[in-house]
């Protein structure tokens, strides 16, 4: 018997158990079973040859040429099976063409048998191989198709192999025809195509990359071993020979010896290798979820953190689904806040879901270990339908079906430090799934989730505290600005009760004409005149508000400023002060209303003139920045930098609120309406101030445009060295 004979013996027996192993495994899986159709066919393929090769049959030979003839179809609707799983999301597609092809061989198989043995000629046997062997490279290239086309990094690694394990053992199983040629040529086909589909068949089971790579480092164990085994008794035929029993039994008990020997340093070895390998790819993953996990201690806005998590978990390829879900602001539910993969329900009832949340709050919820559970719950020795048995029943059932609904494996709870009645405070939910595989997850994954889950929970703790801050500024900034106004009108009511008081006699009867009189009944003329400038000022404010009444125009800040200077030089109180302008001929231009701006600039000036009673500098400036308060972008920034009497502290914070002024005729609006009118340009006002040596107001416009509201990102304090800079956002009228 010769080596051929004895190589494809071994493949159709190889290859015959791991399709069996497939198949064994699951029998309603459409992938399993047509792995298992193309294993049976390559196995019978493999065995009609050997009996051909091994008892010099015709009709052996002629048997093995169908299944080859069905390994084409056979191999193409499994890869196309497989490709057309939903992790990797390839359409399913039958091999139609592919068949017809396949009859046709038939129908030659036949004629062959009946008429005249036609494949026995070189006419037929070439196109036949190109038959068979087109429809495996077929199958090549439907995984290279796929591989292009997916998306998921683990999955493309996975085809990339696929796709390259086939095209080599395809090849190398070409070259095997080589001998029949006269080329002299190892038979390394068979020992290939058993080594392919047994990778092949591993990657069915196997789905995790990590699993893979470890599959490869097996591969590359075995291999080495095989190969080391095969020299060691090459040699030993060579030098001994293995004609007679005796010598063959004595050269496989030597070989068996070196092996034993030299198995453990080499296994050990090799796995080492491997380990290092992959214990550094482990490592690099983990990082990942570490990473996300420390930047999240600088995070305080919470979509900004469930945005960062869900980029993290995609990213780390070790999960095909995922959620994240937060309280809503009453407690009834939670609302799905961010998700990749399959999209799980949008909102979870807190009254429904009852169980399901409980069993979250009271650790985390892992899917395989509840399904093991119900699976126990099924075999233990208590009596079957024992009440409490069966409520747990319910309970599990209960919970898998609502983390199948969210596609999860894993479910971690968003604990805060509080607590309810019925345990800790629940935030939210991160919920993960690998559609993959069951049990995807191992210990230390579940121990990486746990703790990225906690930290979220922080976050999100730490930003209501400082919604919290936010709110009691802005209702503090309410109070105050409810003074202010009270003032503004009390102090012109109380001019007019005392005038009108004096238009009373003592009597109670008006008073006669005079020029007293008169001049009374002028003070109450100007003091209604002033409330009525008051009511109009608050109304101007509060209509500020309102986007539309800006233009939307091309701004050329340089152009605006100018002006501004030239109305502030007219100004009476300008004189003590010297005004010096700076400006940078490449600001790109705004989009806004020139009027409004220049009303802001001319409040800015304006204010830093009054602040410098005794005269001083006035510096205006425009230049370029990269970055404001509102986070990085192209901005346009117009500075005021006067040498005046400063601003204290605790008046910083209050500089915006309407009706806050220090002056003695001051309305305290210029401010408030600067603000709203930056705001609405998308833009912000900074403030740095020096008590006894001056201010500083900038304005920061964006060249781009930029959406109204993020202008409220100016109340973010960021660390600074000079004075508390930045006031909130004015209150809402
Ligand atoms: P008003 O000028 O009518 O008081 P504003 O809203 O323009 O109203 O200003 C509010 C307050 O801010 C002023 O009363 C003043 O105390 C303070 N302020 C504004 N600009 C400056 C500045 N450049 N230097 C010192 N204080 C300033």
């Amino acid at each position: 018997m010769d080596v051929q004979a004895v190589s494809a013996l071994l493949a159709a027996l190889v290859i015959l158990a791991i399709g069996a192993s497939v198949v064994l495994r699951n029998r309603s899986d459409r992938t399993y079973t047509s792995f298992a159709a193309f294993a049976f066919m390559v196995s019978a393929w493999h065995l009609c040859n050997f009996v051909a090769m091994a008892t010099d049959s015709a009709l052996a030979g002629w048997l093995a040429l169908w299944p080859a003839a069905t390994i084409p179809p056979t191999a193409i609707a499994f890869f196309r099976a497989f490709l057309a799983q939903p992790s990797i999301g390839g359409r399913h597609r039958p091999p139609r063409v592919t068949l017809a092809w396949t009859f046709v061989a038939y129908l030659g198989l036949i004629y062959s048998a009946v008429f005249d043995p036609i494949h026995h000629e070189l006419w037929f046997a070439v196109p036949f191989g190109a038959y068979v062997f087109g429809g495996l490279y077929r199958c090549v290239y439907d995984m290279y198709v796929q591989y292009r086309a997916t998306v998921k990094r683990v999955e493309r690694t996975r085809v990339r192999y696929l796709a390259l394990g086939g095209f080599v053992a395809i090849t190398l199983a070409l070259t095997d025809v080589l001998p029949r040629f006269g080329v002299a040529w190892p038979t390394l086909g068979n020992v290939l195509s058993i080594l392919y589909l047994y990778f092949l068949s591993q990657t069915l089971f196997r789905y995790r990359l990590l699993d893979i790579n470890e599959l490869v480092g097996k591969m590359a164990v075995l291999g080495t071993l095989v190969l080391l085994l095969w020299a060691v008794y090459g040699l030993l035929l060579a030098w001994i020979g293995g004609g007679q029993e005796g010598l063959y039994l004595l050269n496989a008990i030597v070989a068996s010896f070196v092996i034993l020997i030299l198995f453990e340093p080499v296994r050990a070895r090799l796995e080492n290798g491997v380990n290092r390998w992959l214990v550094r790819q482990r490592t690099e993953l983990r990082g990942r979820i570490d990473r996300v996990r420390r930047d999240l201690g600088n995070v305080v806005d919470v979509p900004d953190m469930v945005a960062k998590i869900i980029t993290a978990f995609e990213e780390s390829r070790r999960a095909t689904d995922g959620a994240v879900y937060l309280i809503d602001p009453d407690g009834a539910g939670f609302d799905r806040a961010g998700w990749f993969g399959r999209a799980p329900d949008d909102r979870i009832d807190a009254g429904s879901a009852r169980a399901f949340l409980d069993a979250v709050r009271a650790g985390h919820v892992d899917v395989e270990v509840l399904r093991r559970e119900l699976g126990d719950t099924t075999g233990t020795g208590a009596p079957a339908g024992a009440p409490a048995d069966a409520e747990r029943r319910a309970t599990v059932e209960a919970v898998i079906a609502m983390a199948e609904r969210l596609h999860a494996d894993l479910v971690f709870p968003l604990l805060g430090t509080g607590e309810t009645e019925q345990g800790p405070w629940l935030l939210g939910l991160l919920a993960v799934g690998d559609d993959r595989a069951d049990g995807a997850f191992d210990l230390d994954d579940i121990d990486s989730f746990r703790q990225l889950a906690a930290q979220a929970a922080r976050v999100i703790e730490s930003s209501q505290a400082y919604e919290r801050v936010k709110e009691r500024d802005r209702l503090a900034a309410l109070g105050e600005m409810a003074a202010g106004l009270a003032h503004e009108i009390r102090n012109p009511l109380g001019a007019i009760k005392g005038a009108a008081q004096l238009l009373i006699g003592p009597d109670g009867k008006p008073m006669p004409p005079s020029p007293e009189i008169a001049e009374m009944v002028q003070v109450i003329v100007e003091e209604a005149n002033r409330l009525n400038n008051v009511v109009t000022r608050f109304l101007d404010y509060t209509r500020a508000d309102r986007a539309e009444r800006l233009d939307q125009v091309t701004v050329d800040v340089n152009a605006v400023v100018k002006k501004t200077v030239s109305l502030l030089q007219q100004a009476p109180e300008a004189r003590g002060a010297e005004i010096t302008v700076k400006l940078d001929d490449m600001l790109p231009p705004v989009v806004g209303d020139p009027e409004a701006l220049v009303q802001v600039f001319l409040n800015l000036g304006l204010n830093a003139i009054q602040a410098m009673p005794q005269g001083g500098t006035l510096d205006i400036l425009t230049t370029r920045r990269r970055r404001s308060r509102l986070g990085y972008g192209q901005f346009a920034e117009v500075r005021f930098r006067d040498t005046g009497v400063g601003i204290a502290r605790d008046k910083i914070m209050k500089l915006f609120i309407p009706f806050f002024t220090t002056k003695a005729r001051g309305s305290g609006l210029g401010l408030a309406i600067s603000q709203r009118i930056v705001s609405q340009h998308g833009g912000t006002i900074e403030v740095r101030s020096t008590p006894g040596q001056g201010s500083t107001f900038s304005v920061f416009l964006p060249t781009r445009p930029q959406p109204a509201q993020a202008a409220q990102a100016a109340a973010i304090p960021s660390p600074d060295d000079e004075v508390e800079l930045t006031p909130p956002p004015p209150p809402a009228v």
